[in-house]
């Protein structure tokens, strides 16, 4: 054991060059234990070094501003908040509150058990056809998360016969549901219409069964927008069924936040919708939305619907609220959409790695910067953002990815582009640089 921690140690103290890959490796001689020992002591070293950025101790609601536990001093500090998905400022709201302690009441905490057995409670038939009005889809049905959402919708209706091309950047859950599925599936460049066609016209003679395209309407890591309407065009020449995970688009674009298909005026056109309430609603949750027939199918053969169980009333109660909220409120999508614009504008003389169409703006790390250095000097400036490192991206694509909120001011935005400029022009940030 003092070996492997020996070893470890000198690994770590090159702690610069690691990343997360280093430990997933399958490399001889790389046991479990020294993989193990070696990724703790690793964070130890990020955490001394003033590098560890993630699973930051919070002690308030993700409004605009939000209490952060220092790793050092022990103490909270205020920060001004840039890396919640709270995008419409529901996660504090007093009628979302209000709806959610009534529904304690009535309904007590928990149902212990699945939908399908004994946890589908009036309050889930509500939001499923609130859902469905809002998608423009026949039916319905709310997992515990998006990602179980992408997992049994993947797993339980693509078999093996079929083929899914989809999107490159597609989110994790949806690589991790075509895992189980079995199905063989392919990937296309970024919103490249031209590679899927490319795809779709050399295996389409090779296809028994069924085509799927996943595609999802604004992507998470950059804020762009899927070409939706040539998508939809190129499904249908094919006779494909379209997925779109719209994790990102629901709350935030399209009439009433009805999402990406509805800003291109498409909402009829998606086969299955899906989408997650941890964002604008800023929940848990899932959901999938499609035609009665295919919804009822997956509720007797999505795995990760059968086997687990459902939301608490609570939050399927303040998910119905949120959505009171969006109708009542429509303020809120309209000043987000400013905010973005302002935002646009303030950042234009920075590298953005795509044009932001919704609440997500993603600033390119310029090649000389220490990533988690810099995001460390933006906490000293006040600022909670999220860096993306490398291997979530290409080492040569990391970036700060940035969300609004309805909650943000114009100010807000000012002082966050205040610190990034700071941080920008602080030549301790040149990776190597001799003070570290
Ligand atoms: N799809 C996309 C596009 C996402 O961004 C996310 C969350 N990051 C998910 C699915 C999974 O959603 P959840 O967090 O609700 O599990």
């Amino acid at each position: 054991m003092e070996n492997v921690k020996t070893k470890t140690r000198q690994k770590t103290r090159n702690h610069e060059k690691l990343n997360l890959r280093h430990f997933i490796s399958s490399r001889q001689n790389n046991s479990l234990e020294s993989r193990v020992q070696g990724f703790y002591l690793w964070l130890e070293t990020l955490k001394k070094e003033r590098e560890l950025n993630y699973h930051r101790l919070v002690n308030s609601a993700p409004g605009r501003e939000v209490l952060v536990r220092d790793f050092h001093s022990g103490k909270d500090v205020r920060l001004k908040m840039f890396a919640s998905n709270n995008y419409l400022g529901l996660a504090n709201h007093p009628y979302v509150i209000e709806q959610v302690l009534k529904a304690i009441k009535k309904f007590g905490i928990g149902l212990g058990g699945p939908a399908l057995l004994n946890g589908y409670t009036s309050l889930m038939k509500e939001l499923e056809e609130r859902i469905s009005d809002l998608k423009h889809q026949e039916e319905t049905m709310i997992f515990s998360s998006g990602y179980n959402t992408n997992l049994g919708l993947l797993q339980a209706l693509v078999r093996k016969d079929d083929f899914v091309v989809y999107d490159e950047l597609s989110h994790a859950s949806f690589y991790d549901g075509l895992k189980l599925s079995g199905a063989s599936a392919k990937s296309f460049k970024h919103n490249s219409v031209e590679g899927l066609e490319e795809i779709l016209r050399k295996q389409r003679s090779k296809i028994k069964g069924q085509i799927f395209i996943g595609v999802e309407g604004v992507y998470s890591m950059d804020g762009d927008l899927s070409p939706l309407p040539e998508i939809i065009e190129c499904a249908q020449r094919y006779d494909a069924l379209l997925i779109l995970d719209d994790a990102h688009g629901t709350g935030v674009i399209g009439n009433r936040g009805s999402g990406t298909a509805e800003h291109f005026g498409l909402s009829t056109e998606v086969d299955i919708s899906m989408g997650t309430f941890s964002k604008a609603f800023s929940m848990t949750g899932g959901f999938l939305s499609a035609s009665k027939e295919l919804v009822s199918y997956m509720r007797y053969f999505a795995r990760s619907y059968m086997f687990s169980a459902s939301l608490p009333p609570s939050m399927l109660a303040a998910v119905i609220a949120g959505l009171d909220i969006m109708e009542r409120e429509p303020w809120r999508q309209e000043k987000l959409q400013d905010l973005l614009s302002y935002a646009r504008k303030k950042f234009s003389g920075f590298k953005l790695a795509a044009y932001p169409e919704a609440a997500i703006i993603a600033l390119s790390a310029p090649s000389w910067m220490d990533i988690r250095k810099a995001n460390y000097k933006l906490y000293k400036h006040g600022v909670f953002v999220n860096a993306v490192e490398y291997p979530a991206v290409p080492i040569d694509q990391q970036r700060f990815r940035i969300s609004l909120m309805a909650d943000h001011s114009k100010s807000d935005i000012d002082f966050l582009v205040d610190a990034i400029t700071a941080v920008w022009n602080d030549p301790s940030l040149e990776k190597n640089h001799s003070k570290f």
